[in-house]
């Protein structure tokens, strides 16, 4: 006679099984349709995350409503299957998660570190005196010592530090900023009643459990100001790559505001080798003929992070070349 199995110690089934060693992330804004400079962040995260034998987990970063456009979010689930991606689990939608924000912001305000501003655009233009590093201004800590008389709370400011924030990105190497000097104190919930891109990112990346993020390089400015948010909500900190971004002849980022063109599903094999080639991956040029599938397996045998320019940008051509 044979015993049934024994039964699970009831201690261990308690303990959460391990964290992967890699759990990456795509995570577009449903702004627009696919473009080829989102294809690409797509493609280089999911290739880093697969090569390491790692999870790729896919976020919808609408938390800024305004800018939503309508059908965007199913257009770009669309465009990623029909492009052959495989993701790991449920999309997580950040309109859907703002429980998790406000418990964050709730935590920061217990601590002391968040403060209220009561500043106007204007006001800040009137008194800043230092550019920001993405443009902007620094705020410069006008509403810090607390709101004066009369004034009314806008918006919720991070306090900064005055020291250096810095990072090794894997691609773009050695990062810092100064972020009292370079930013200010920065918002996390807004004066529309909005919780900031940076709450929900650093939120969501934590709560994702995301060990790993590869993504455009626009966004290497915005990294300290994470990373500065991930210590005081005491997350771990990812390791970063940011990737080279695709810009047109005149050097300007492609993108929703550029007018870059939505990338046409039919021709996704085609689209796939240029994004590998932008990648500094040489997809063999009879491949934009064939299925996502063979491209896809050519791609996850020869990845070569190595090989990605370790720049901000590339110039590529406007147009495909290689038309299937
Ligand atoms: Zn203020």
């Amino acid at each position: 006679m044979t015993l049934p199995p024994p039964l699970a110690c009831p201690v261990a089934a308690m303990i959460p099984p391990p964290a992967p060693a890699y759990r990456g992330r795509f995570a577009p804004s449903p702004t627009g349709p696919l473009h080829f400079g989102s294809l690409v962040a797509a493609v280089g995260s999911y290739l880093d995350a697969r090569s390491h034998g790692g999870e790729w987990l896919l976020r919808m970063e609408d938390v800024d409503t305004p800018r939503n456009v309508p059908g965007a979010a199913d257009d770009i689930l669309r465009a990623l299957e029909a492009f052959g991606f495989e993701w790991d689990g449920p999309v997580l939608w950040q309109s859907r998660h703002s429980a998790a924000y406000a418990a964050a912001l709730a935590d920061l305000r217990q601590a002391g570190l968040i403060y209220p501003c009561a500043c106007s655009r204007k006001e800040i233009a009137d008194s800043a005196t230092r550019p920001a590093v993405d443009g902007g201004l620094a705020y410069p800590g006008t509403c810090r010592a607390g709101l004066a008389p009369g004034r009314t709370a806008r918006a919720w400011r991070l306090r900064v530090g005055a020291g250096e924030t810095a990072f090794t990105d894997r691609l773009q190497g050695r990062q810092m900023q100064r972020l009292e000097a370079d930013v200010g104190d920065f918002v996390l919930h807004r004066a529309d009643g909005l919780f900031a891109y940076q709450l929900a990112v650093v939120v969501d990346d934590a709560w994702q459990g995301i060990t790993d993020i590869v993504r455009g390089a626009d966004l290497l400015a915005s990294t300290p100001r994470q990373i500065w948010l991930q210590q005081c909500l005491g997350y771990p900190r990812p390791r970063y790559a940011h990737l080279p971004v695709a810009a047109n002849a005149a050097g300007e980022k492609l993108s929703k505001q550029t007018h870059a063109p939505a990338l046409d599903a039919r021709r996704a094999a085609a689209e796939l080798v240029r994004a590998l080639r932008f990648l500094g991956q040489p997809a063999p040029a009879e491949l934009a003929s064939a299925r996502p599938t063979e491209v896809w397996r050519w791609a996850r045998q020869h990845w070569d992070f190595t090989a990605v320019p370790r720049q901000r940008s590339v110039i590529f051509p406007d147009q495909p070349e290689n038309s299937a």
